[in-house]
């Protein structure tokens, strides 16, 4: 399948992508990009991966008709029902599939990043499964702020490395992560979104696209047709939205809507809406839209989901921004606690404060009669539950 939205041989999605890493990182990605495409097309892998995503993930996650919301908003609002997943979100599509490429170029010590710590869970939870030395890179200030992640990390065997650098959050584990990188070439980085330098990007939304060839043939069950007219999905990073739109991306017809956190406002100096706020430049590795002051360094974005609370965008998203293929809305803070209490009262469901961000553009939207919009429900709110309840007090 040769799709505009692939990227080209250098890892290009139109002018974003590519490797921007120093020289002594490149053999580490060249190992990974001479061998990543080949082993996740190999029949070995394919049978791995789809076993574990049946077994122990739980797959295929259920594409449910949520009724009471579909008649509040007057369309056929489908839910992927990606909070069901083993560990509660999206995440652990991408892990369990890098962790078998990573057993397969024969390493046996796994790196990752994370913020809030929902990666970082995903990783710890299939180096256990896989009996992998495991160490996560986190900013001091969010180990503070996400210690029952932390918890769940250490119970997992991992070890956590706090980054005491800069801001102390997630962008400052990142370096951290590279650095470590840098020394121990024979570590496998396990990047959590499709960010990075190629192929990560790539990889990680071929490894999340089975999200989409689901949605395909659940969608034909239902209503005898494998597209649906809207595809909605919250951005942080933009692995949900990437695996949802995965398939859909070349068929002009399937209308593709990225939401973006907007804090407290776009404009209001505490924001992470990437896409109206950024420009580009280059972040981990690759050239995208980030926010950046007027001497190219990464902004602190702001918002009250960890999982949206990134200073960029993948480069795919950013290629979809630029050529208009997909719509980019934002929630604000406020906007996303208001609807993910309307998904628990209407329908019982107690989304993730990130998923929420999608669900919040339903009162922005008109529809059309007998319009289908599926919203990829990235994960549960269990997390949040803490957030919820001080909004309620
Ligand atoms: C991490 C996370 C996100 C944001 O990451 P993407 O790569 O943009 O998908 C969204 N929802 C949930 C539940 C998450 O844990």
């Amino acid at each position: 399948m040769k799709s505009k939205f692939h990227p080209d041989k250098s890892g290009y999605f139109g002018q974003f992508g590519g490797a921007f890493v120093p020289e002594l990182l490149f053999p580490n990605v060249k190992e990974l990009e001479d061998n990543y495409i080949q082993i996740i097309e190999s029949e070995e892998f394919q049978q791995e991966y789809k076993d574990l995503l049946k077994e122990y993930v739980g797959r295929p996650s259920p594409l449910y008709l949520a009724k009471r919301l579909s008649e509040k908003y007057g369309a056929y609002i489908y839910l992927k029902r990606e909070d069901l997943n083993h560990t509660g979100a999206h995440k652990i599509n991408n892990t369990i599939g890098q962790v078998l490429i990573a057993k397969k170029l024969g390493k046996t010590k796994i790196i990752a990043e994370t913020g809030a710590g929902q990666h970082g869970v995903a990783t710890a939870t299939v180096c256990a499964l896989m009996g992998l030395d495991c160490t996560v890179f986190m900013g001091e200030k969010d180990i503070v702020r996400q210690a029952p992640n932390v918890a769940r990390m250490k119970m997992l065997g991992a070890t956590i490395v706090p980054a005491t650098s800069g801001s102390k959050t997630l962008k400052d584990a990142t370096n951290e992560a590279i650095r470590y990188w840098i020394q121990h070439p024979e570590t496998f980085y396990m990047i959590g979104s499709v960010v990075g330098p190629h192929p990560h990007p790539d990889m990680v939304a071929r490894l999340q696209a089975v999200i989409s060839e689901e949605i395909q043939w659940q969608l034909k069950e239902k209503t005898g047709k494998t597209t649906p007219d809207t595809i909605i999905a919250c951005v942080g990073g933009g692995s949900n939205a990437a695996g949802a739109f995965y398939h859909f991306m070349d068929d002009e017809n399937v209308e593709l809507i990225a939401v973006e956190a907007a804090g407290l406002g776009v404009h209001s100096g505490e924001s992470a809406a990437t896409s109206q706020l950024g420009e580009v430049g280059i972040i981990h590795g690759s050239k995208t839209i980030l926010m950046q002051d007027e001497y190219g360094q990464i902004k602190e974005p702001y918002s009250i989901s960890a999982g949206l609370d990134y200073p960029g965008v993948g480069p795919l998203h950013a290629f979809l921004y630029e050529s208009k293929r997909a719509t980019f809305m934002n929630a604000t803070d406020r906007e996303a606690l208001d609807a993910a209490y309307e998904l628990t009262k209407l329908e019982g469901i107690i989304p993730a404060l990130e998923t929420a961000h999608a669900l919040a553009v339903l009162p922005k939207l008109t529809f059309k009669k007998n319009q289908v919009v599926v919203i990829n429900l990235s994960g549960r709110g269990d997390k949040d539950l803490e957030t919820f309840i001080k909004y309620l007090e």
